[in-house]
This record gives C-alpha cells, structure tokens and sequence, in this order.
C-alpha cells in the first residue's frame, strides 16, 4: 500500500484560488495570512477529504502543490 504526502510551497503560491476552484472534494481554502511573496496562499483547510488526485497540482500556474507517492518500505 502506497501513502500520498500533500506539499505545499507556501511562498511559491500567488493566491490566484486556482486550486480552490478545481478541488473536487473543497480541500482547499485561502489562508488569511501572507506568505513571503505578499500573497495569501491557499492551504488544506480539510487535509482528511484530500483523495490525491493530483488536480490542485496540476492546475497550479506556479507549481507550489505536489502530490509525492511514498512506498511502504517491503516486509523483511
Ligand atoms: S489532491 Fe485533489 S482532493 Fe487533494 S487538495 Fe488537490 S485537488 Fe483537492
Ligand atoms: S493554484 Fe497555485 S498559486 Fe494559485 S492559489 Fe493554488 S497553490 Fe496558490
């Protein structure tokens, strides 16, 4: 069984809410608070309903999400 990390590179982030927009399951929401760039970043507001499609990621103008696949190290 795979587990999926959700990264998100605050300062990369121009709050445009593209991904807001797009998340199927409203995952996202915009923060209140600003990032180094002077924008408020999006950010999970509902990590738990995050399915990892990957949408957010690919939508992102900025690549500030990535959706990493990390394989449970084999039973030895
Ligand atoms: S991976 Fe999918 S469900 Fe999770 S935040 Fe991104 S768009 Fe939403
Ligand atoms: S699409 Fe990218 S730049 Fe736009 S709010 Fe989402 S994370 Fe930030």
């Amino acid at each position: 069984m795979a587990t999926y990390h959700y990264t998100m590179d605050e300062d990369r982030c121009k709050g445009c809410g593209l991904c807001v927009t797009v998340c199927p399951k409203k995952v996202l929401e915009i923060s209140g608070k600003v990032n180094a760039k002077g924008y408020f970043p999006a950010y999970q507001a509902r990590p738990e309903d995050c399915v990892y499609c990957t949408t957010c990621c690919i939508m992102c103008p900025d690549v500030a999400i990535s959706i990493t696949e990390e394989e449970e190290a084999p039973a030895s």
